[in-house]
């Protein structure tokens, strides 16, 4: 018999901080640079060195904690966690263990079924480890410290995620978040932004955790969205098969899209933690919080209110627009230009996204300023312009000519002349003139026949006339013939 099975997940969801310089040593945070460039005898751990805790760090975790409703915890201490591994070249991490910096805490994503209350844990401060590189059929593997206290803050989640959607949705919205709030790039490829997957399964129904695994290290939305899937097939399988699970470590293989056994429990580090006696206790006054607060951003979730509530937007524009705050900015700014606020999200979420889509780029890549394209919003809300002509023909025109304002490019293109009424009178009047015939079995009751007569207009004017005026100008001269 088979019962059914309830995904039980928590993320470790590590961020590293972007700030000028690593957590205890002044060397700078970088990615991509030449190996061991970024390194001091305090990353490297030589005896005798002292760390120095950087205090932009302590303030983008507070941030972070602030964003989500954590609880900031008044005083903290850093503790030791020991263990040997050939990128740590301390034989410790430094990290909070006992004292974490945040408390609880919660963000709510969308799903499919609602919102959802994802709670956290808590949120800790800790050192990112060196790199090991193994390179193809090469025997050596090499050591790039680099990336050796480069500062981490660890948010840890309750086992209260149930499915592989809400642990991806969860995943975009702390990077949206940590990208809001300027202090990681949340660039996954790269590893500023990675999670350790936990899952395990229990009866539908009960309520005790069941036993999990870990999957480590995982940085990107789609394998974490698949490891789950994989692991809770497995796990499933193992049950109803009458096995029973081990709790260890996984590592998931993209290529095959499945896990695999990496260390299981019993072998488990004990890491041995202690306080760290080279680092004094850190006080958080009300003062320096208060400080910190002052200089929150808007949050992705208030920048979504505020564009409904001072724009206008539906919800959904709105949800589309703050996606990431410089497009928000963006919409914000050519907002200033135009009062169409709905069309200037249009465009956005149309001709824009597809721009952008098409050649990679985000929106602080954008050709157009925000004025010129609430220039191109305004000539097609006068109506000056088709939308259709202005999105097929001007909009790219623009692009190409980023210095030229809309206005001059309509009349370089001869469409301001296009659309007068003289000049379409007299298309109407030529196209009527043309097919003699054609009007005769129009009066004699062929009405779709109009359709071709259009077709001329639209032809003569390569497209720039606006078919509404040109059907309306069209049926009031053949009434006249
Ligand atoms: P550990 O001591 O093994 O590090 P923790 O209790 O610190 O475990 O939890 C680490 C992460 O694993 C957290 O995100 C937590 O929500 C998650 N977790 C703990 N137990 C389970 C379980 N049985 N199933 C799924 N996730 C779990
Ligand atoms: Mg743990």
């Amino acid at each position: 018999m088979s019962i059914s099975y309830q995904p039980v997940i928590g993320l470790e969801i590590h961020a590293q901080l972007q700030t000028n310089s690593k957590i205890f040593a002044s060397d700078p945070v970088l990615f991509g640079q030449e190996a061991n460039t970024l390194i001091s005898p305090i990353s490297l751990g030589h005896p005798g060195t002292l760390p120095k805790l950087n205090k932009k760090v302590v303030e983008y975790a507070i941030k972070m904690g602030l964003a989500i409703g954590s609880k900031i915890s008044p005083k903290q201490y850093f503790d030791r966690k020991n263990y040997f591994y050939p990128d740590l070249p301390k034989g410790y991490q430094i990290t909070q263990d006992k004292t974490p910096i945040c408390m609880g805490g919660a963000i709510l994503v969308h799903l499919k079924e609602g919102d959802k209350r994802m709670e956290f844990h808590h949120i800790h401060l800790e050192e990112d480890a060196g790199k090991s590189l193994h390179e193809g059929d090469n025997p050596y593997s090499f050591l790039d410290y680099n990336r050796a206290g480069t500062p981490l803050i660890e948010m840890v989640t309750e086992p209260s995620i149930h499915s592989s959607e809400e642990a991806f949705a969860l995943v975009s919205e702390v990077r949206k978040l940590v990208r809001y709030l300027g202090i990681c790039d949340g660039n996954m490829e790269e590893g500023s932004l990675r999670a350790d997957v936990n899952v395990s399964i229990r009866p539908v129904g009960t309520t005790t955790l069941g036993t999990k695994v870990e999957i480590k290290n995982m940085n990107s939305l789609r394998n974490i969205q698949r490891a789950i899937e994989y692991e809770i097939i497995r796990q499933t399988k193992v049950l109803n098969e009458g096995g029973s699970l081990i709790q260890e470590t996984r590592t998931f293989d993209a290529h095959a899209g499945t896990t695999h056994s990496m260390r299981v429990k019993e072998t488990m580090n004990d890491y041995r933690y202690f306080p760290e006696p080279d680092l004094a206790p850190v006080e958080i006054s009300v003062s320096w919080l208060n400080e910190i607060k002052a200089t929150m951003p808007l949050l992705p979730w208030e920048q979504e209110q505020k564009l409904i509530k001072n724009y206008h937007l539906p919800a959904y524009d709105a949800h589309f627009l703050a996606d990431t705050r410089e497009m928000a900015l963006y919409f914000e700014e050519a907002a200033q230009h135009s009062k169409a606020y709905k069309s200037i999200s249009n465009w956005l979420m149309g001709p824009v996204k597809s721009h952008l889509n098409d050649k990679n780029q985000s929106i602080t890549d954008f050709e157009l300023s925000p004025k010129a394209l609430a220039e191109i919003v305004e000539l097609v809300e006068k109506g000056t312009l088709t939308h259709n002509l202005a999105a097929h023909q001007l909009f790219p025109l623009a692009i190409e000519n980023p210095d030229k304002s809309a206005e001059k490019i309509v009349e370089e293109q001869g469409w301001l002349h296009a659309q007068s009424g003289d000049e379409l009178t007299k298309w109407v009047q030529e196209a009527i003139a043309a097919y003699p015939d054609k009007v005769k079995e129009y009066q004699k009751g062929k009405k779709g026949l109009i359709a071709l007569f259009i077709g001329e207009v639209m032809k003569k004017s390569r497209g720039t006339a606006d078919p509404k005026r040109v059907n309306q100008l069209m049926s009031e001269e053949l009434a006249k013939v």
